[in-house]
């Protein structure tokens, strides 16, 4: 299904669930439970729907437990929907700040690492601005940071004339913050508890990002406290989903998205990875980590497979020297896959050059 359509989807099945949810009256209050605040949040993925109580709007957890009870055969008799969870919201520290001057903010995760997320993040995010839009890149995998390596950037990061923010490195028309830009070469990072949070925040708000379109995030694999810290500093749209075709990648993909939607963050599609090895003489595909499993996961899910990427040789050779398809070979057949995923998420996501506050 295309990425307009699924989310245009998804949105309608939210909003008749928040109808429905509109009729159970709090009889304490004489308000109902939307308007009352104890519904936090309610998204729905395809099918599945999750809605997010608030913690904090209910007197004890029995009663939050006595709503959660009502609501559950009320939604699950929706016509759409799928599955139902009713659960507390995590609790975040503070509510998300609005960075001031970026349009749109979306991560790029994946449930497990080496699957090509950062080359996917860096490829969309310059396949993104060579449509004309403002892009931002944050190479959010603190243990990992690739982006310097995958766009061929060395140096550290400047501070702005004032001394009080930090500089966006700029190359090939984005903007780049990565930890591999700030710490000397090959300085392990030790970021531990509330080390992850307060860091993050000063990725964010320390950056002097200018105005963007888009910010595009690159997150850690799996689920994390970074995760919770980017979730809690940065009003995220949505987050794409890199998986290798097999199962084990495609499970762990599952537990991220869970996590993301009890963040009410809505997982917008999925890309496949390394989906099989194309023969260059008889251009056969032959599997290479398992088959389907995205196609698999986007027919349970009712997301949309944004792209299908299969092993290139070529691409690996040259983005781990720092050279980019989008840049270096901007006919190649990797670069037109990478438009198509970026003129995908643009349509989807309605992103127009220059519409940034
Ligand atoms: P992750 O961010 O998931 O850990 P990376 O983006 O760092 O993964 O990619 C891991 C390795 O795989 C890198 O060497 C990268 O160049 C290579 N790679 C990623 N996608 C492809 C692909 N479609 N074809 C060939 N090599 C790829």
């Amino acid at each position: 299904m295309p990425l307009a359509d699924c989310a245009e989807q998804s949105e309608q099945l939210e909003t008749r669930v928040i109808t429905t949810l509109k009729e159970v009256v709090d009889l304490e209050r004489d308000l109902d439970v939307v308007s009352g605040g104890q519904i936090y949040a309610v998204v729905a993925t395809g099918g599945a729907v999750r809605v997010l109580l608030d913690p904090e709007r209910f007197p004890d957890e029995a009663s939050q437990s006595a709503l959660a009870e009502t609501i559950q055969p009320l939604v699950e008799a929706l016509p759409g929907v799928e599955r139902v969870v009713v659960k507390p919201r995590p609790r975040l520290a503070a509510p998300r700040n609005r960075l001031p001057g970026i349009q749109r903010i979306l991560g790029v995760h994946s449930g497990k690492g080496g699957v090509g997320k950062s080359t996917v993040a860096v490829n969309l995010a310059l396949a993104l601005a060579a449509r004309g839009l403002r892009v931002g890149l944050l190479d959010a995998d603190v243990y990992g940071p690739s982006a310097p390596t995958l766009l061929g950037l060395s140096g550290r990061l400047e501070t702005t004339k004032d001394g009080t923010k930090m500089r966006p490195m700029e190359t090939q028309g984005i903007r780049v913050v990565s930890l591999g830009l700030l710490l000397p070469a090959g300085q392990a990072l030790i970021w531990r508890g509330s080390l992850v949070d307060e860091g993050l925040g000063q990725l964010f708000n320390d950056v002097d990002w200018g105005k963007l379109d888009l910010l595009l995030i690159d997150l850690p694999p799996g689920t994390s406290d970074v995760h919770l810290a980017v979730a809690r500093h940065a009003p995220l749209s949505g987050v794409i989903t890199v998986t290798a075709p097999g199962q084990v990648s495609v499970d762990d993909v599952r537990r991220g998205m869970e996590m993301f939607a009890d963040l009410a963050v809505p997982c917008l599609g999925l890309v496949e990875n390394m989906a099989g090895v194309v023969c260059r003489r008889c251009s056969v595909e032959s599997p290479l980590f398992g088959k389907g499993g995205a196609a698999e996961l986007a027919k349970q899910t009712g997301l949309p497979l944004l792209a299908r990427l299969p092993f290139y040789p070529s691409l690996a050779a040259a983005s781990d020297s720092g050279h980019p398809p989008l840049v270096d070979a901007p006919d190649s057949v990797q670069a037109a896959q990478f438009h198509g995923l970026a003129s995908r998420l643009a349509i989807g996501l309605e992103l127009e050059p220059g519409v940034s506050a």
